[in-house]
């Protein structure tokens, strides 16, 4: 483990995000993650305009040792377990054989940068809690290498319709990984994906919303 005062820390070129990382290779690696992860933001209008540093963690984080990544917004600070114990950890939760440590690690990174730009562009706080997660779980999903997407859709037997009844707190606790595949799902539904995230974004839609389901 590197001490905090040898962690380099850098701007990612281009973008309002530091990264503290313990090589250069770790933060060239996480840089570009970081730039592909902004780049899967902007389709649905999402962006990050005010400061964020993003730090990896020995852990646990938030004193809760099944999380692997936070934001930390009163501190514009992204808090994500080390790649290294990182992967492994996801490996166990995600049964996603098909995609590399670097992948799995990219996948939290994305899901904690969606939070941040949602967290600094809801400043009318139109978005609610379970709204923030299933937006973050959706365009996370939606990223992943489709073949490795859709065999986790099936192991889990999910390749069906959402309920609206489905997407909701008690499933989120109980289930992380299953209620980002129905999040991804519903946001894949023909006339949801991104329409769907500007509604939440800007409060003319919210997850109680029967018209955005087919089966309620
Ligand atoms: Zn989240």
């Amino acid at each position: 483990m590197v001490a905090q005062s040898e962690v380099a820390e850098t701007r990612c070129p281009g973008t309002n995000i530091r990264v503290f990382a313990p090589d250069n290779a770790s933060e060239a690696r996480t840089c570009a993650a970081v730039l592909r992860g902004i780049e899967q933001l902007a389709p649905c209008g999402l962006a990050i305009s005010e400061p964020v540093r993003l730090i990896h963690s020995p852990g646990p984080i938030l004193n809760d040792p099944d999380c692997m990544g936070a934001l930390h917004c009163d501190e514009g600070r992204i808090e994500m377990l080390h790649p290294s114990v990182l992967s492994a950890r996801l490996r166990k939760a995600l049964p996603l054989s098909d995609l590399d440590d670097a992948a799995l690690v990219d996948f939290i990174l994305l899901h904690e940068l969606v939070h941040a730009a949602v967290t600094q562009m809801d400043t009318g706080s139109r978005v609610s809690q379970l709204e923030d997660e299933d937006i973050a779980q959706a365009i996370s999903f939606d990223a992943l290498p489709r073949a490795a997407r859709d065999k986790l859709v099936s192991l889990r037997g999910f390749d069906r319709p959402v309920r609206k009844v489905e997407l909701t707190e008690d499933f989120l606790w109980m289930d992380p990984i299953g209620f980002g595949i129905l999040a991804w799902l519903h946001f894949s539904t023909p006339g949801n994906g991104c329409a769907f995230i500007a509604r939440l974004m800007n409060g003319s839609s919210d997850l109680f919303d029967r018209r955005m389901f087919d089966h309620p």
